[in-house]
Parts: structure tokens; C-alpha cells; sequence
């Protein structure tokens, strides 16, 4: 394909967009296709000669959106948001024509430069503690992971080198795998699979603690938790609090759990992957009281913060944990200016990078604070107004305080009852929800998610489900 050809294409393809996300609501948000129907309709081999990009572009429709769940359709209400805006979008074709691969400040000193500045932009909206910001001149700074479970990870990572480092200073005789063998980490049973699996990857042991009736981990119960596992002998080192459950949008009482990690020598990473966003509102930061005693932060711009997937938005106060650690530093990548300025690739797991800042950057410019800001008091709003209708309807409860874009309900009486409705809900395929469960309570989750929802849309989620429980409580199971 030459520029010419590649200018057409490209004209084209943003139109194909511009028309895909406008006309979103008309499609229907989960495909009926079975496993394996992909395979039918495209040739078994790549082709030997080129093909035309016309009839790339005519296989779109063809093959790939019978396949395609609509996430930015209104329709869309299942997990949580995820971020679709056109500067976003912009932004990364501009990343994919520059196409660096920025582990290093050499490597391309705008895709590390912009990066720094950005993360310093929107730790100042958030109203992060100085210690978190690079510009602050301290060690702490921030950092674009591809995910919030990666940024659990890494954090994990640093607590696991910090504690190794203290418990050998104490007991030099102390072998590497001794020490971790009594590593233990601390989360709530309602935090984010991806902590687990980060206990997992990290080969270190976490503890899944129980959550007050609120969903929230509690201050007593981490410190209970962490007295006995050191009457035990094991060595308390890593801490996750959640902003924002996925399950049920709860927060984890940071004002309680802060000084028991600071006390007991506790990484606290926190996992504000989609609440985080509120956060940028001044009204919401109450729920994020007592952050200046953690190590790290991390939230996803990619959710509900208008920045395509991927941009996991992470801070840490003192990074040296990682850089040092896991430091390693061939000649090939070795420049004149290291230590002038972050090589990111110490603060990753990954080598290579995208130039993910510039649609950061693109994102805040376009919208400017107050218009994001707008934008998550709406999505707040819409849920609140769904509530409101589900409260006036007496066959329905709430379960959960809305405090976010998330309303947790459920028809009163059994789970059961329940089960059936999203059962009778995926048949018609109007719209799109997930269930969770919450201390034997199973409950429906409406998540506001796409930035084009708008009360009408609001209006025909709700009759979709009065009418779909007026099936199940008719006897109509399945
Ligand atoms: N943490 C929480 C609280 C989440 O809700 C999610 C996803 O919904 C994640 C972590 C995982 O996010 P990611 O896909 O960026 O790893």
C-alpha cells in the first residue's frame, strides 16, 4: 500500500468509525454467532497476492461486526465502562504512524517526556498527593501500564523486593527463598480477580479478607489479619484496597487500613481501576480519604475516563523498589542520559512500550477537565435516575448504595427469580447486563458505560427489564 492509496483508505476507515459509533444503538449488542463461525467465512490460507483494501473494507461488515459485542452501544451495560472518544482515537493513529517503541528516554524522549507530564496532569486533577507526582521533585512519579492487573502486579513486585530487602538487613543469614516463603499479602474477597492472580504470578502468598456488610475491608480486620500471620512467623509485606469493587462498586475504608499498613511496613497499593475517574470531581474524593498513606495507585483512564483501551494510569511513590530490582541493563540499551530522566521499561514488565501518553494528552486537551468532569456527574446521574425508577417499582430492590455509574438490583424474592430475568434478558438481546453475588445475594449489575447514553436510553433498559420480568413472574423461565 503506498501513501496515496493509504490516504484513501484511511478517509475512508474514519467515516466507517464516525458512522459505526454514531449509529451504535441500531445494532444488536451481543452477536448470536456460535464458536467457530469466524473460520467459515474467510479462506483458510493468507493470500499469496495482495488483495484490494477495498474488499478489506467490505469484509467488515461481512465478517467481523456479526461477531462484534457493541461495548459503546447504550445497550451496553455489563462489567463497567470502557472508554471510546474520538481525540483518543485520533491520537492513537498518530501512535501507530510514529510507531516507536519507547522502553527508554532515548528510545524517543517525547514518548517518555509526555508521559511524565501527562501522569503529572492528571495526578493534579485527581489531587494525588505531591508525593505521587514527578514534578514534585521527589522520587514518586507516574506511569501508562497496559492494565490495572498489570499495575497490581508490579506493585506486588516492589513490596516483594522491599520486604526481602528489610528482612535481609535484619537476618543477613536469611537466604532469598527463605523470605519469601513467609511473604504473605493482604486483599479483600471483594477485590478484582487479577489480585489473585497477581499472588499467583508473584509466587507469594495473599489472604483474602473478609468485608464488613458494606462490602469494605475494614481497618480492624487487616490488623487481626497481620498480627497473627506475625505470631506465625510469616512477614506481612503487601497490602490491595479497593476503590470501586467490581462486584458491587464498594470502597475499601482507606482512612482505616492506611496507618495499619504505614505501621506494620505494608506496601498499600491501591485498585481504583474504574471509580478512580470520579475522583477528577472534588465531591467524590472523600471516598479516596487517607491516600496519602500508600505506596501506589492506579486507575483506568481506559474505563471511564474517555481514553481507549489501553491506559492504565499508574503512580508510585517511591519506584526505586522496582528500578532497582529488576535492573537489568544490556549495553544495547544502556544511553548517555541514564538516570536524567525515567527509563520506563524499569517500571514494567513488558521491554517495549506504546506511545500510549499521546492519547492521555489529546484526551485532557479536547475535553479539558471540565468537561470529563461533566461527563462522569452524568454517567452518576443516569444511574441515579435508574435507581429511581427501580425503587418506584415495588416488584424490585436496590441492593447496593449507588454511588458511582453502577445500580446493583435484583426482583425480590429468591435468587432465582433473578437468575431467570438475566436468563429471559439474554434471550430477547435487547440489552446486555452480567450478575455478581455478594454474600449469597445474587443481583443484576446496570453499569452505565457508553459516552453516547442518554436518559431515553435509561428509559428502554428499564422497560426492556420490567417487561422481561413481567415474563419470568408470568412463569416464562427460559
Ligand atoms: N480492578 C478492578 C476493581 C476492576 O473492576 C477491574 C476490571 O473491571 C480490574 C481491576 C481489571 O482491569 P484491567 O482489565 O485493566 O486489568
Amino acid at each position: 500500500m503506498e501513501a496515496n492509496q493509504f490516504r484513501e483508505f484511511g478517509k475512508e476507515m474514519i467515516d466507517y468509525v464516525a458512522d459505526y459509533l454514531e449509529n451504535i444503538r441500531e445494532r444488536p449488542v451481543v452477536p448470536t454467532v456460535e464458536p467457530g463461525y469466524l473460520r467459515q467465512l474467510i479462506p483458510s490460507e493468507a493470500p499469496n497476492e495482495p488483495e484490494k483494501w477495498q474488499d478489506v473494507m467490505a469484509d467488515i461488515e461481512r465478517v467481523i461486526m456479526p461477531g462484534i459485542t457493541h461495548w459503546h452501544s447504550p445497550k451496553f451495560h455489563a462489567y463497567f465502562a470502557a472508554a471510546n472518544s474520538y481525540p483518543a482515537i485520533v491520537a492513537d493513529i498518530l501512535s501507530g504512524g510514529i510507531a516507536c517503541v519507547g522502553f527508554s528516554w532515548i528510545a524517543s524522549p517525547a514518548c517518555t517526556e509526555l508521559e511524565v507530564v501527562t501522569m503529572d496532569w492528571l495526578g493534579k486533577m485527581l489531587d494525588l498527593p505531591k508525593e505521587f507526582l514527578a514534578c514534585s521533585g521527589g522520587k514518586g512519579g507516574g506511569i501508562i501500564q497496559g492494565t490495572a492487573s498489570e499495575a497490581t502486579l508490579v506493585a506486588l513486585l516492589g513490596a516483594k523486593a522491599r520486604a526481602i530487602h528489610f528482612a535481609k538487613k535484619e537476618h543477613p543469614d536469611w537466604k532469598d527463598s527463605d523470605i519469601i516463603s513467609k511473604l504473605i499479602g493482604y486483599t479483600s474477597c471483594q477485590s478484582h480477580s487479577s489480585v489473585e492472580r497477581a499472588g499467583l504470578l508473584g509466587g507469594v502468598k495473599l489472604r483474602s479478607l473478609d468485608t464488613d456488610n458494606e462490602s469494605r475491608l475494614r481497618g480492624d480486620t487487616l490488623e487481626k489479619a497481620i498480627e497473627k500471620d506475625r505470631e506465625a512467623g510469616l512477614i506481612p509485606f503487601y497490602a490491595v484496597a479497593t476503590l470501586g469493587t467490581t462486584a458491587s462498586c464498594s470502597f475499601d475504608n482507606l482512612e482505616e487500613i492506611g496507618p495499619v499498613c504505614n505501621k506494620n511496613n505494608v506496601w498499600l497499593h491501591i485498585d481504583a481501576a474504574y471509580a478512580g475517574a470520579a475522583f477528577v470531581c472534588p465531591e467524590y474524593r472523600y471516598l479516596m480519604k487517607g491516600i496519602e498513606r500508600a505506596d501506589s495507585f492506579d486507575f483506568n483512564p481506559h474505563k471511564w475516563m474517555l481514553v481507549n483501551f489501553d491506559c492504565s494510569a499508574m503512580w508510585l511513590k517511591d519506584p526505586s523498589w522496582l528500578v532497582n530490582a529488576f535492573n537489568v541493563d544490556p549495553l544495547y540499551l544502556k544511553h548517555d542520559q541514564q538516570g536524567n530522566a525515567p527509563d520506563y521499561r524499569h517500571w514494567q514488565i513488558p521491554l517495549g512500550r506504546r506511545f500510549r501518553s499521546l492519547k492521555l494528552w489529546f484526551v485532557l486537551r479536547l475535553y479539558g477537565v471540565e468537561k470529563i468532569q461533566e461527563y462522569i456527574r452524568k454517567h452518576i446521574g443516569l444511574a441515579h435516575y435508574f435507581e429511581s425508577l427501580v425503587k418506584a417499582d415495588d416488584r424490585f430492590e436496590v441492593t447496593q448504595e449507588v454511588v458511582m455509574g453502577l445500580v446493583c438490583f435484583r426482583l425480590k424474592g429468591s435468587n432465582d427469580i433473578s437468575k431467570y430475568l438475566l436468563k429471559r434478558l439474554n434471550k430477547r438481546g435487547l440489552i446486555h447486563l452480567v450478575p455478581s453475588e455478594v454474600r449469597g445475594t445474587y443481583f443484576l449489575r446496570m453499569a452505565v458505560c457508553s459516552r453516547l447514553t442518554e436518559k431515553e436510553d435509561m428509559d428502554v433498559t428499564w422497560k426492556e427489564i420490567t417487561e422481561a420480568a413481567e415474563e419470568v413472574l408470568a412463569g416464562k423461565y427460559m
